[in-house]
Parts: C-alpha cells; structure tokens; sequence
C-alpha cells in the first residue's frame, strides 16, 4: 500500500526531552518540533522518508517509570490502530526511552504476536535539539525500516542496526551504538542510507497469524514475577522469601555459565516448593552470550528435578516478559509451561 503513512507514536525518552532546573525532562510538542529537525536532513534524505503522522502522548515519561501497564496501554494503541478498518498504516514506529526499551520492544512482541508489518522501537541518547545528537538518524532509519512491507515484526533500530526487538538489550549508556543483540543476528542494516533487510533473519514465514493474543490479556502484573540473580553465598532463607511470598507466581533465575546453581539441597527445596505451588519458574544464564543447557553438569541436574525451566539463550527483558505475559492469560499451569518453551516470537 504505498499511500499508507506510518504511525508514529511519542511516548518519551531522553530523543523529546528538553533541559529543566533539575536535568532533561520529557517534553512536549514533538510533533511540531520533529517536522523542523527533518527539514535540515539532505533532500534526498527528506525524499526517502515516507508520510506519516504522529501520536503523541500527552504525558510522556522517562522509560525508567515505565510499567507493564505501559507496555499494554502501547499494543492496545497499534492494535486498535491496526485494525481499523477505515484507515491503514504500513507499519509503526515507537520513540522511546532508551533505559527500558528492551523491555517495551520485548512485551510488544509477545502481545503482537502474528503481526503482518513492521513495529520499529527507538530512541536515543541524545535530545533531539542536542548538539551532534543521534535523534534525528535513528528516527529516519525507523522510518525508512518501518515502511518495508518485507519485515512483519517488532524490532528496534538504533544506531543503524536492525534487531528482533525480543533479542535486544541496551548495551552502553552513552555510545550512539547503544543497543545489541547478544544471541540473534541483526534484522538489517543502514547501508550507504539505505534500509537492507537481511531477510532469512525475519520471522515472516515462521510466525503464527492466529497468535495475535492482546484480547486474552487481563492486566499485565509486575510484581507477580520476580528476577533474582544468583551470587557466591545466596541463602535459601533469601530465596524463600521472593520465591514463596505469596503474591508472586513466577521467577526469572539467572543463574551460573550453561545452567548452574550451588549445591545446596535447602535452595533445591526451595524451588521446589515454589513451582509445587504452580508458580512457573526458568533459568537463563548470566552469561550475556549463550544459551543455557541445563544438566549439563551435575550441579544443574538439581534445576530439572525441580521443575525449573530452561531459558535457553533469551535475554532477560524477554523471559521476565514472557513471564509476565504467559501469568497474565487464562492458561493452566501446564499450557504455561508448554508455552515458555516454545517459540512465541522469535525470542528462543
Ligand atoms: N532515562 C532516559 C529514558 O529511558 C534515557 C534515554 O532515553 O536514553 O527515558
């Protein structure tokens, strides 16, 4: 549909802020003040640029406030939008935070799952009005990227580089190159100004249509998961008291190189009890690079036993989020599980 503009939603992040009395804050009119920093790109570049139109929140934050109610308030946003039967966009592009845009790009991918365009996360790392800053670049290339009708995911551009949103990890808190992708390779490049999308890295003929869940979800919970990275000396008495609290039904461990916990029968126990109790528990790595392949050694067998599930190699942004999701539908307990180790997105 070569009409078809692009939906571009402002949400925050330090690419709108302004200075204040007490450091850079979100700020306002983006819009208008977006359309004025296009006009100074070359007109080749202002040629290339497709159309599109803006919404902007009226309250926009520093990701570092976002919540999972900010990931679903998104998805409904392009969902609705989505499916407008009067009005088509060719795909969408979210500005965002830098500090949690892993995580908004992680949780849009599960709750848009069967998406037949684009969804482009980005940010930067300085205010659009900053000197020499990143804003304007990486809007453009999200853009440019987000009007391929070849790419049919969430993903996040930065820097000029295209990554599955639910692989990505914000990686530098001041480079330009500020996002990776640890265990998947990039989505496509920015190549001499042009979008190329290396094409057998998307998910277009590996994704579900009918998994577009949003509907299924009641109110995304975060408290209900919790993260607890392992150190040399963790106690079950700790871990007792995240895991078996009562509000909580899921953890995220991070625990020891390809799937490893200390011997110790008491935290063994602990876990245990926590999954007994139909909490849904998983293992990643701590290792940023790798999957984990629990029972591997004997000191991971322990984890299996205890029904803690593999991770493989997703980022934590993506299992926390998974959690969240999967915790959030009315599923059983063995259709969870079942879920966790599947594929949802691309995220394993
Ligand atoms: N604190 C900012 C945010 O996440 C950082 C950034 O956008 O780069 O909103």
């Amino acid at each position: 549909m070569p009409n078809s503009p692009i939906l571009v939603i402002y949400t925050g992040g330090t690419l709108g802020m302004v200075p204040s009395d007490t450091g850079l804050v979100p700020g306002h009119d983006f819009e208008a003040r977006l359309r004025a920093a296009l006009t100074t790109l070359s007109s080749t570049g202002q040629v290339s640029l497709p159309e599109f139109e803006v919404l902007e929140y009226p309250d926009p934050i520093d990701s570092s406030a976002a919540t999972p109610a900010d990931w679903q308030r998104l998805a409904r946003d392009i969902a609705e939008r989505y499916e407008d039967a009067h009005k088509r966009y060719a795909g969408f592009v979210v500005l965002h935070g830098t500090d949690t845009l892993a995580w908004t790009a992680s949780s849009l991918a599960f709750q848009l799952q069967g998406l037949d365009r684009a969804v482009i996360v980005t940010g930067s790392q300085l205010p659009l009005e900053g000197d020499g800053s990143d804003a304007l670049t990486n809007v453009e290339s999200a853009l440019r990227f987000a009007a391929l009708p070849g790419l049919q995911e969430v993903a996040v551009c930065f820097a000029g580089k295209l990554m599955r949103g639910v692989c990505t990890r914000k990686w530098n808190t001041q480079a330009f190159d500020g996002f990776t992708s640890p265990n998947y390779p990039l989505l496509g490049e920015m190549v001499n100004g042009a979008p190329v999308l290396y094409a057998a890295q998307g998910l277009n003929d590996r994704r579900d249509l009918s998994q577009f869940e949003l509907p299924d979800y009641s109110a995304l919970d975060g408290s209900a998961v919790v993260r607890v990275t392992l150190w040399p000396g963790i106690s079950a008495r700790l871990l007792a008291a995240w895991l078996l609290d009562d509000s909580v039904n899921g953890a995220l461990l991070e625990v020891w190189g390809s799937g490893n916990i200390p011997e110790d029968p008491k935290i063994l126990d602990v876990l245990a009890q926590a999954t007994s109790e139909g909490k849904l528990l998983a293992a990643i790595s701590q290792c940023p690079h790798g999957p984990v392949s629990i029972g591997t050694y004997a000191a991971g067998r322990g984890l299996i036993d205890a029904g803690v599930l593999s991770g493989d190699a997703m980022t934590p942004e993506a299992a926390m989020t998974k959690l969240v999701h999967l915790i959030a539908q009315p599923l059983s307990d063995s259709e969870r599980r079942q879920r966790f180790v599947t594929a949802l997105a691309g995220e394993r």
